[in-house]
Order: C-alpha cells, then sequence, then structure tokens
C-alpha cells in the first residue's frame, strides 16, 4: 500500500497564554511512501516523528495537508478504519491476559460483519505469533516474558488485523543493546516477509540506517532530506544531516575558499573547483582521512586507538570545531602515540563543504545532490 503525505502540517496551539508561541509539530511533509517500504523517520527528540506517525494512525488530525493509503483520502478516517497496525515504545499489553489472548484482542473487537469465527481468530493470533517467534508462549502472562518477548508480542498484535501499513513509534527503546539488535533484524525481516509498507520512527541513527529501505531526516517539523541511507550518508544535502548520520560523527572545520582551494588555517588541503571564493563549514568524515608523509593537512596527535583491523587516530587541529579530530584508518599506517604529529591527505568525496550561513551543502569537482529517483 502507497502512503502518500501531501502538505502534512500540525500545528499545536501554545499551552498557557504567557508562554505565547504555538508549537509547529510537522511543518508542510510532502512525501510518497512507496508500496512495500520500510521508511525510517530519524530526527532528535522533539522533531516531530511522532506526531507525523500519529497523523497516519489517525490519533492525531493534521491542521493541514491530506494524507492517502493508495487512491482512498483518509484524512478525516477513524484510526480503527485505516488498516493500520501500532506499536509504541511501551508494549501496552494488558497484564491481566495471556499472549495468545493478547495477540486476540483487536480480532476480537471487530463488530457486525467483520466478525470472525473463534477458530479463525485463533489460527490468526498463531500464525502472527509465528511471524515473530513467540508461538511457543502463548500461554504466559506478559509478566512472564522478557522485554524483548514482550515487544514481540506488541508487534504479534499489530500484524493479526493483516494492516496495510505497520507503524512503529521508538519499538527498541526499551530493550537491551543486544536484544535492540536482534529485534531490529527481526522487524525487517517480518516486514520483508508480509511486504507490509511499514514506517519506523527512531532517534537512532544507526539503527534507522541499518533498517530503512528511505530515511527520512527531520528536524524541528521539516524534512531535511530523503533517501536511501548510503546516498543521504555520502551527500548530505545540509550540515545537520552531515553531523546527525555515521558513528564515529563527521569532523566539522571552520574553513575558508580561495581561488578553489580549501584552507583550514594557514594550509590548502584540498582543490575544491567549482566553489566560489567564501567562508564554509566542512564536513570530512572518519574514513576520508589518508596518512602521507607529504600530505597536506596536518595534526597533533593526541592518542591512537586500536581497534584491530582500523585504528582511531584522535588529533588537533586549530580549525577544527569538535575538540578532536577523529580519523579511522588502516592499522598498516603504523601511526603511533609516540609520534607528533601525522599528515593527511582527504578523499574529496568524503569531504563536504557547506555554506557558512545557511549551512547548506556546496558541491565541488564532480560532487552532485543525491537524487531520490529510482525508488
Ligand atoms: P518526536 O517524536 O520527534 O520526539 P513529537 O512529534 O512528539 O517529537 O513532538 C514534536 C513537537 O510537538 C515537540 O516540540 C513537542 O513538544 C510538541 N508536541 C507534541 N505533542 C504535543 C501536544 N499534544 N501538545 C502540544 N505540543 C505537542
Ligand atoms: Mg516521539
Amino acid at each position: 500500500m502507497k502512503v502518500e503525505l501531501q502538505n502534512l502540517t500540525k500545528i499545536f496551539p501554545s499551552r498557557s497564554k504567557k508562554q505565547g508561541e504555538e508549537v509547529v509539530a510537522v511543518n508542510n511533509f510532502t512525501f510518497a511512501i512507496p508500496d512495500g517500504k520500510l521508511v525510517g523517520l530519524l530526527g532528535p527528540s522533539g522533531c516531530g516523528k511522532s506526531t507525523t506517525l500519529y497523523m497516519i494512525s489517525g490519533l492525531q488530525k493534521p491542521s493541514s495537508g491530506k494524507i492517502f493509503f493508495g487512491d482512498e483520502d483518509v484524512t478525516d478516517l477513524a484510526p480503527e478504519s485505516r488498516g493500520i497496525g501500532l506499536v509504541f515504545q511501551n508494549y501496552a499489553l494488558y497484564p491481566h491476559m495471556t499472549v495468545k489472548q493478547n495477540i486476540m484482542f483487536p480480532l476480537q473487537n471487530l463488530k457486525g460483519e467483520d466478525r470472525l469465527p473463534k477458530e479463525v481468530m485463533i489460527e490468526r493470533a498463531y500464525e502472527a505469533a509465528k511471524l515473530v517467534q513467540i508461538d511457543e508462549l502463548m500461554d504466559r502472562k506478559p509478566s512472564e516474558l522478557s522485554g524483548g518477548q514482550q515487544q514481540r508480542v506488541a508487534i504479534a498484535r499489530a500484524l493479526v488485523k493483516m494492516p496495510r501499513v505497520l507503524l512503529l513509534d521508538e519499538p527498541l527503546s526499551n530493550l537491551d543493546a543486544r536484544l535492540r539488535l536482534q529485534t531490529r533484524e527481526e522487524i525487517r525481516r517480518i516486514q520483508k516477509e508480509t511486504g507490509i509498507t511499514t514506517v519506523f520512527v527512531t532517534h537512532d541513527q544507526e539503527e534507522a540506517m541499518s533498517i530503512s529501505d528511505i530515511i527520512v531526516v527531520m528536524k524541528l517539523g521539516v524534512v531535511q532530506q530523503i533517501g536511501k541511507p548510503q546516498e543521504v550518508y555520502d551527500d548530505p544535502k545540509n550540515l545537520f544531516v552531515a553531523k546527525f548520520l555515521g558513528t564515529p560523527p563527521i569532523n566539522v572545520f571552520e574553513g575558508k575558499v580561495s581561488g578553489g582551494k580549501l584552507y583550514l588555517g594557514e594550509d590548502a588541503v584540498l582543490d575544491v573547483p567549482g566553489v566560489s571564493d567564501r567562508a564554509v563549514y566542512v564536513g570530512i568524515r572518519p574514513e576520508a582521512f589518508i596518512p602521507m608523509s607529504d600530505g597536506p593537512l596536518q595534526c597533533e596527535i593526541s592518542n591512537v586507538e586500536v581497534m584491530g583491523r582500523d585504528v582511531s587516530v584522535v588529533s588537533k587541529h586549530v580549525a577544527s570545531i569538535n575538540p578532536f579530530v577523529r580519523s579511522i584508518v588502516d592499522a598498516d599506517n603504523k601511526i603511533s602515540v609516540s609520534d607528533e604529529f601525522v599528515r593527511f591527505y582527504l578523499k574529496p568525496h568524503k569531504v563536504f563543504l557547506f555554506d557558512k550561513e545557511t549551512e547548506q551543502r556546496l558541491y565541488f569537482g564532480n560532487q552532485k545532490p543525491a537524487s531520490i529517483e529510482e525508488m
């Protein structure tokens, strides 16, 4: 089921007269989620992810804009008529019911013509439970399950009505690190198996990158960039997106472009043809640095962290905005903490320039904007 958001906007009135300002939680969000894809809605806390999800679900009414499921305008449709499955961060299972009863609950609520015979309900509950691999636990109460198992029950409950669209709001946040990883792989598998169009909300960039066909990066209610995870990582449109994606995070410098060359401090570190003379922010991915004794960028070594195949060189540079510059280089380079300085060449496609005022990307050489076609 294709899900289309058209100029979707949500404005919350101010809570008190004194506080004044209304909150534009979601601002003019337009995007068509292709049928059968998993879209990761990503951004810091308060950027409007949940509000977007609640509008798709019908739990909140948009201030303006429209929502389509396929060709059907669902903007004014009640949540229960939309054919959605919802999963929240806290599992919200009924404690007095067994797993089976919890999963069957949405089916038991169906009225009139939609009501299914009891055997069919049980069959459906087992199918959903099998999908999330909890069919052995059907007679337990939620208190007898681990967090990960409880979240699987919640997912099974969302799947049992065979939703047209699956909506997940930070579903892994309450799980410990190992379970989080396992459950996210599980969600991905289930989504692929069922082909249900899915929106997955998270503030965790790594989670979004690893699970999504498409990511949508939001900031203060405004969509910043939409694309395949790798494309957005490789070609961020602005400084915010560049900083939000990647571990370790991108290194940011203050720089200057003059005569087609990029200067960090006094040193011309890279040719940047096509950018006019100006002050810039420079984002350099940790994997951009190539250690070479004649490299143009000199950094003062603070630490070398061994990671096996690679080493992380922690260093200082006067133009760096962060206290340290983090580079990930091949361990064969034999860089040592006892060396005072290290010199680097930079891989041009891992270096991003941003206008100092607008923080929008400036493309140089053969860099070009990521496209969202062919999704
Ligand atoms: P996220 O899920 O990305 O953390 P939300 O969608 O929950 O963000 O919130 C977006 C913005 O809208 C925040 O500034 C939040 O305080 C505000 N907001 C959310 N719900 C309400 C509400 N019911 N009333 C007023 N403001 C709200
Ligand atoms: Mg939220």
